[in-house]
């Protein structure tokens, strides 16, 4: 098909074409003397983008499901209670892997659509008077509903409880797009990933650690080999990796820092907010709702659910085929009844409001009771009046 596909699902992102462009060189010596003038900078400045200063970032060749499971095994021991509430198919997929891992965990159900719920969570830290529970495993952005919760209230809950958990934070589609401060929130372990607000191909885990969750590392009795910390420590250090890093990732998140540090970090956040809240009146002039609770919207991505009689999977399909634009499906317990538009990343004004168009039209096709341009129309006013 003619003309360009993009991707509105919420990972992989769009990848800006300076990216890929420093992205295309040639392999290199990755034990070279010039190698750390690449990637102890990279380093450096990831931390901006966490909000860290006293904290220390990571790169692992790996995606975001393994920054969950370093997380976990290396600042944990063996059969440790971990508390997770589950409101959506990433934080299950988190969950699932801490079972599998043999940990103590222990899950609260929430209603999809609904984020962590803080006063819930007060309460049980509270009543844990033992201090059993070792950490707190928390899903910033849910990206199978749309849902951000609110972390800086998971930390006041914390300290409200006085509870000593560690808090380790599923930021995989927020850091680098919403507002995060792994510092004032007390963050012990923030995961990303390289395919969402990094605007990356999928391959590089990023990673920020406290240094109180680095002091745990240091005597935690977990096993771990490829994953762990202190092998990435002590090769850092002198600004080298344990194993063979992916030279042209490494650029390409050079180049992805520098745009995202020359943008401003809250322009960036604004920037994601006002696409959003778009979407936000296109749904709302279709008629249709959100996945997402009041509150809960997140600016990454957007959960649309479709009238009881239809199946979102037939609206993804129709815009995929007809109109070459990739939509976000929605996951088991909300799969056929909500599709995903993912506006993370690398997101202008212009190409959303296509996106919206051949929403429009996959959805007309399918026989929905829409007014043919009227989500448009209610994107085009907002983006208008918003504009700089
Ligand atoms: C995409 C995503 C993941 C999984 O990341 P992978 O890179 O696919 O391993 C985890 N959590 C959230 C919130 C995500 O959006």
């Amino acid at each position: 098909m003619a003309g360009r596909n993009h991707l509105f699902i919420p990972g992989p992102t769009n990848t800006p074409h300076e990216v890929l462009s420093a992205m295309h060189l040639p392999m290199e010596d990755h034990r070279s003397p010039i190698f750390p003038d690449l990637f102890k900078p990279i380093l450096a400045d990831l931390k901006k983008i966490f909000r860290t200063e006293a904290g220390q970032c990571f790169v692992y060749p790996a995606t975001g499901t393994a920054g969950w499971e370093v997380a976990l095994t290396n600042c944990l021991n063996p059969g440790d209670k971990v508390l997770i509430y589950r409101f959506g198919q990433f934080g299950h997929l988190w969950m699932d892997m801490a079972r599998r891992l043999g940990f103590d965990v222990e899950c609260h159900e929430v209603e999809w659509g609904k984020g962590i719920p803080l006063d819930v969570l007060e309460a049980r830290l509270k009543a844990d008077s033992q201090h059993e529970i070792k950490a707190v495993l928390a899903t910033h952005n849910e990206t199978s509903t749309g849902v951000t919760s609110n972390i800086s209230g998971v930390r006041q809950a914390m300290n409200a409880a006085s509870h000593p958990a560690l808090l380790f934070v599923d930021g995989v589609s927020s850091i680098a797009s919403l507002e995060f401060k792994m510092d004032e929130w007390g963050v012990d372990a923030a995961i990303s990933g390289s395919q969402k607000g990094f605007m990356l191909p999928a391959g590089a885990a990023i990673l920020a650690f406290s240094q109180k969750a680095i002091t745990a590392s240091e005597t935690t009795t977990y096993p771990r080999a490829f994953l762990s910390l202190k092998d990435q420590i002590n090769s850092n250090k002198e600004g080298y990796t344990p194993y063979t890093p992916s030279t042209p990732m490494l650029h390409g998140l050079r180049k992805s820092l520098d745009l995202l540090l020359a943008e401003g970090l809250d322009n960036v956040y604004a920037r994601h907010y006002r696409l959003a809240e778009g979407v936000r009146r296109a749904v709302a002039a279709w008629g249709l709702r959100l996945c997402a609770h009041p509150g809960f919207e997140s600016d990454t991505v957007t959960a649309i659910v479709v009238p009881a009689d239809k199946d979102a999977r037939h609206v993804i399909s129709t815009a995929f085929s007809k109109y070459n634009i990739s939509l976000g499906a929605g996951l088991t317990e909300v799969a056929g009844k909500v599709f995903r538009i993912g506006h993370i990343g690398d997101m202008n004004d212009v190409s959303l409001l296509g996106a919206l168009a051949g929403v429009e039209m996959a959805m007309l096709d399918n026989g929905f009771d829409i007014k043919p341009g009227s989500g448009v129309a209610a994107a085009i006013e907002y983006y208008r009046s918003t504009a700089q």
